[in-house]
């Protein structure tokens, strides 16, 4: 059974479930665990159940046609907030915390969690993309997060607890949630209509290690075009770097004008990559092709196994390369500069 129709994560909202019905939840959560596993609609989910009018202490689901139910749905329901990174920006902002200069301490979701709940009950904010909350958004968070007003409910999402500054790790209750199993990812994708068909599904779930955003992505077409030389390339241990690197450039490019997407495209890419070699570095160090989570990779690794000579410190090596080049993404570091050092330290092993 699951809750809400929320796949994947029923121990998670058992908990929740206990804890509300006992009338002992606490204030503060940090929400840990890969990207698109379903996080974030946890937290709108759970934000949901705690605002329904019709909630009762036993029940812990939300009706879905109350007014509450219905402004959470449209998006407006005033004791709710959601803040997240813009797109452009590397840092969350100081002035979505507690308001601009001119306004410091008056807006901002600390100042909007602490007054009265409007309907009565709670006050949720959730505080998206926690990972890129710097020295200073976590220290004007910390007042609020040791003790948050009686009626407030924070919810920090990131993607580890590793990436969360101490001051927050020790202030919030710590919630993990797991990647998909591959079988619940390809449930999920042909019940959002991602994936047209049940063969389709289970193929995208298993390259996809788990996070329905990354299944997203691999649906766009164009990557068809390029996987398999791609792939090949990969498998040569040694690409031939200048004609890959324009080839990379140029497919990047024709993501678009907008930087975001050109990033998101060359993202993109070394996920794929990165999931090549901690493949083909399981399948050398098991020599079990049964212990694979991605067999579309299987036909490559033939290759990969002459080019490598079976040395799984070339594949981890190359493995580290790639997480490198995902950071710089990061960083915002030009595009090209990125391929040309990636597959120049890829070739140089
Ligand atoms: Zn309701």
């Amino acid at each position: 059974m699951t809750w809400q129709n929320i796949i994947g994560h029923d121990r998670v909202a058992e908990q929740f479930r206990r804890a509300a019905s006992r009338g002992r939840l606490a204030g503060s959560f940090l929400f840990v665990g890969p990207s698109g596993v379903g996080k974030r609609t946890f937290a709108l989910a759970l934000a949901k159940s705690l605002l329904c009018e019709k909630r009762t202490p036993q029940e812990f689901n939300a009706c879905g046609t109350c007014p509450a139910c219905r402004q959470l749905n449209a998006g407006n329901h005033p004791d709710f907030y959601y803040v997240a990174k813009p797109e452009d920006k590397s840092e969350l902002p100081l002035e979505l915390l507690i308001g601009g200069k001119e306004q410091r301490g008056r807006s901002g979701i600390c100042y909007e969690i602490s007054r009265k709940p409007f309907a009565g009950g709670y006050k949720i904010a959730v505080i998206d993309d926690a990972d890129s909350l710097n020295t200073e958004g976590a220290n004007a968070l910390l007042k609020t997060l040791e003790e948050p007003p009686p009626h407030a409910i924070l919810i920090l999402i990131g993607t580890s607890a590793a990436k969360q500054l101490p001051t927050i790790r020790s202030r919030c209750k710590m919630i993990r949630f797991f990647p998909l199993e591959t079988r619940e990812l390809a449930q999920l994708l042909e019940q959002q209509g991602i994936a047209a068909s049940q063969e389709r599904a289970m193929r995208l779930a298993q390259s996809s290690d788990g996070g329905l955003e990354l299944a997203k992505a691999f649906c766009d077409d164009s990557l068809d075009e390029i996987r398999d030389e791609f792939f090949r390339e990969l498998s040569l241990a040694v690409p031939r770097s200048v004609p890959f690197a324009i080839k990379l450039n140029e497919f990047v490019d024709a993501a678009g004008k907008e930087a975001i997407l050109r990033r998101k495209r060359l993202r993109l890419l070394l996920v794929m990559a990165l999931d090549f070699y901690q493949n083909f570095g399981r399948m050398i160090e098991r020599a079990d092709p049964q212990q694979l989570k991605n067999r579309d990779l299987t036909p490559y690794f033939q290759n990969a196994s002459a080019a490598y000579r079976n040395d799984v410190f070339r594949v981890n090596r190359s493995a580290y390369y790639t997480l490198e080049a995902l950071e710089q993404i990061d960083r915002n570091v030009q595009l090209p500069y990125i391929v040309d050092v990636w597959l120049h330290n890829l070739t140089n092993g």
